[in-house]
């Protein structure tokens, strides 16, 4: 397999917003194209035997070079470079899926007789790979309350080797405080801190800059941001990204190269879109804090959310998932969705249009009320997604449906 280039030390000086247009560019394009197009090929030619065996040595000289589509593509390697700079990691490898990232770092990361760590507010599927999947390969769980590190550091044990975290989480917001849960892993020495970072994106928060040792997305909201095509990424140290990047090449899991070319497409502009999504969703939530038929709102700058004092401290923006329970049950909150005439009814989030979701009916609807409670989520709860429409567009179309139903 082709030996790995680092990424380009000249992206490292710059804004956020900068790098999210310019990192890990190629400047030396076919026909001096500005963008870095599709790379729409499987497999890659040499010239002769001998260039071959060059390549086998890895003698060559072409550090970019590769030898086959399942291992690498030039516009996945661009993606990459681009979000390693964002997160301010070594390297970055780019998946078909964000659980396909969430699969490869747990096979990669685990073996029969190990045990990982989750926080009981992960994403659902990652939770269930985690209790129904691993199990059959023997490997242990503990689920820990959200954001909780003094659950956690008593479930660690000598064979905890993963401690796999999201922050903030979905749909309350919770955010664990990255600092101290590196250092909780420090001192046991042996676990790896992941975190899914797919609600903060690098425009809000770094979690490499705390101490995690990989920061995951699912590229499909906030990178790509257009509600148009899956991926997922992960970064990290050349070392352990490079065995991820092994994995991959084992499991067929790489990202398309047109899905590459759109995410990245998408991340050109993902300063802008955050920091309007940042901007509405704050807003939002003080107007549905004061709403007279809303009961609780989440969003993390509020001074009621339990993970405000961290939030403050690690993130420079709280991004555009606002949630809250409707007066009522949840019929109620159904009423409210149906309601909304600009955010559509859909799953996912992070992208251009605002969307919204009652998370009792679209992600646990084999669960009647009294086990949602068990699990500390309220069916009258309502999940909305801002996108990039003005502000008070999406404001008042929350609230009339708020008075509407
Ligand atoms: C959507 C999501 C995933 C899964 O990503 P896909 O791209 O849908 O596979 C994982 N983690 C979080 C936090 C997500 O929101």
């Amino acid at each position: 397999m082709a030996v790995i280039d680092r990424v380009p030390e000249r992206s490292r000086s710059c804004a956020t917003s900068t790098e999210a247009v310019h990192a890990g560019e190629n400047r030396a394009r076919p026909d001096h194209a500005l963008t870095c197009g599709v790379a729409q090929t499987a497999t890659y030619t040499f010239n002769d035997t001998a260039d071959l065996e060059r390549y086998m040595r890895g003698d060559d000289g072409e550090p970019n070079r590769t030898e086959y589509g399942r291992y690498d593509n030039p516009t996945v390697r661009e993606l990459e470079h681009r979000l390693a700079a964002l997160e301010r990691s070594e390297d970055a490898v780019a998946f078909s899926s964000g659980m396909a990232a969430v699969a490869m770092v747990l096979f990669t990361f685990l073996k029969s007789g190990d045990h990982v760590v989750l926080f009981r507010d992960c994403y659902r599927k990652t939770r269930q790979l985690v209790t129904s999947t691993l199990s059959r390969f023997a490997i242990e769980h503990s689920i820990v309350p959200p954001s909780d590190l003094e659950a956690l550091q008593r479930e660690l044990r000598d064979n905890t080797r993963l401690i796999l975290s999201e922050s903030p989480s979905n749909p309350y917001l919770y955010c664990v405080d990255l600092d101290r849960l590196a250092r909780v892993a420090r001192a046991h020495g042996r676990a790896r801190v992941v975190v899914d970072s797919t609600f903060a994106t690098p425009v809000n928060l770094r979690p490499i800059e705390h101490g995690a040792d990989l920061v995951l997305h699912s590229a499909t909201k906030y990178l790509a941001g257009h509600n148009d095509v899956l991926g997922g990424i992960v970064a990290g140290s050349g070392a352990l990204v490079s065995l991820l990047r092994d994995m991959r090449g084992a499991f067929g899991s790489i990202l398309d190269p047109h899905a590459a070319y759109l995410i990245g497409r998408g991340l050109k502009t993902l300063s802008l879109r955050v920091e309007r999504q940042n901007q509405t969703a704050a807003a939002l939530a003080e107007v549905l804090a004061g709403h007279p038929k809303v009961a609780r709102v989440f969003y993390p700058s509020l001074a009621d959310h339990p993970s405000r004092k961290v939030a403050l401290e690690q993130m420079t923006g709280f991004g555009g998932v606002v949630s809250f329970e409707v007066r009522g049950n949840r019929a109620a909150a159904s009423r409210v969705v149906d309601a909304c005439r600009l955010a559509q009814i859909a799953p996912s989030l992070g992208g251009v249009e605002s969307l919204v979701e009652q998370p009792a009916i679209m992600s646990y609807f084999e669960l009647d009320d009294e086990s949602l409670q068990s699990i500390d989520m309220s069916s009258s709860l309502v999940r909305l997604a801002v996108g990039i429409e003005e502000t008070e567009d999406v404001i008042s179309d929350v609230t009339r449906a708020l008075e509407q139903a």
